[in-house]
């Protein structure tokens, strides 16, 4: 038991969408694992973490109460929750979210193709089929609009033939599961992504410095994702200007070039991606010698 509580536990999507995305984040944070014979956990080798496979939806909860430190979850799920848990009277429900570069979508009204939508007023008394009904109705809300929601727990593309809704508020993000059912893009209400939510409850100082180091890891990696190291040379004379198109860089290492005084070779991490519009401005600038390579791990 001791030993069981010393162990930070991970709610991860068991099977979906998030599922790959989210491991391979905490194995690019350095863990490695096996997975237990019921396939629910998987153990961490070379950390004291841990990764439970669940449904996406009983994440927020396992979170809220404790059961896990982290978990990964869309924010789509996260509002749904969270306007949930208002309703009972709870205020605190995690103590970090920190959106992450994946499982984007939004969340979007969509209406039958021979229905003309001209903003939210054309929700008045329309039957709304959705999976995220307090989201949708808070919405209605805010804009003083009547609908009535039916709500579903999955398939809800389907619902304006079945005749159970006159449209719908569902995920959306290339649009084609819409188009295959006649449905068109309305609104979008919610830009969605994975997160990474953290208890609301203070962790044991043991557990506390293993999470910090892995919230440390997560930002890394996601930093690193964007990040190139840049090398050139710059004639001393237009380093200010070079320097100034550097995109997202600190302060760039200065190097002397053996047996060339008017020229440099400047060093210099961008945390931004680097395009090629940007080496043609910088050749433009008069750098030469250009270099841009893929960061693979950086600590702050
Ligand atoms: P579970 O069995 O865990 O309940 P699910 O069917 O509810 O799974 P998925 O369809 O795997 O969930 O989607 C998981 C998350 O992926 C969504 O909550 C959302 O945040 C994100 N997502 C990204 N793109 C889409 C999309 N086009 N449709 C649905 N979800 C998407
Ligand atoms: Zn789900």
């Amino acid at each position: 038991m001791e030993q069981q509580d010393t162990r930070i536990k991970i709610a991860v999507q068991k099977s979906g969408r998030l599922t790959e995305h989210s491991i391979e984040l905490l194995v690019r944070c350095g863990l490695s694992y096996s997975k237990g014979r019921d396939q629910l956990i998987c153990y961490g080798e070379n950390m004291p973490v841990d990764i439970l496979l669940v449904r996406d939806d009983d994440i927020p909860s396992l979170v809220q109460e404790n059961t896990c430190d982290l978990g990964i979850v869309g924010i789509n799920i996260i509002e749904e929750c969270w306007l949930s848990f208002k309703d009972q009277g709870e205020s605190t429900l995690f103590s970090q979210v920190t959106p992450l570069d994946y499982g984007h979508c939004r969340l979007s009204f969509a209406v039958p193709d021979e229905v003309t939508y001209t903003g939210p007023q054309s929700l008045e008394g329309m039957r709304i089929a959705t999976t995220y009904p307090r989201i949708v109705s808070s919405y209605l809300e805010a804009q003083g609009i009547n609908g009535t929601i039916v709500k579903f727990s999955g398939a809800v593309e389907i619902a304006p033939s079945l005749g159970k809704a006159d449209l719908i508020c569902d995920l959306v993000s290339s649009g084609e599961t819409l188009r295959a059912h006649n449905l068109y893009e309305a609104e979008t209400i919610l830009e969605s992504s994975a997160a990474l939510i953290r208890t609301p409850i203070e962790a044991t100082s043991q557990k506390a410095e293993w999470i910090q180091r892995l919230l440390q890891r997560i930002q890394g990696v996601l930093q690193v994702k964007e990040s190139k190291y840049i090398m050139l040379h710059a004639p001393k004379s237009a380093l200010e200007e070079i320097r100034a198109l550097l995109p997202g860089s600190e302060a760039p290492t200065i190097i002397p070039l053996e047996g060339c005084d008017d020229k440099v070779a400047v060093h210099a991490v961008c945390k931004e991606n680097v395009f090629w519009e940007t080496l043609e401005e910088l050749k433009e600038a008069g750098a030469s010698s250009m270099l841009v390579i893929p960061v693979e791990k950086m600590l702050a």
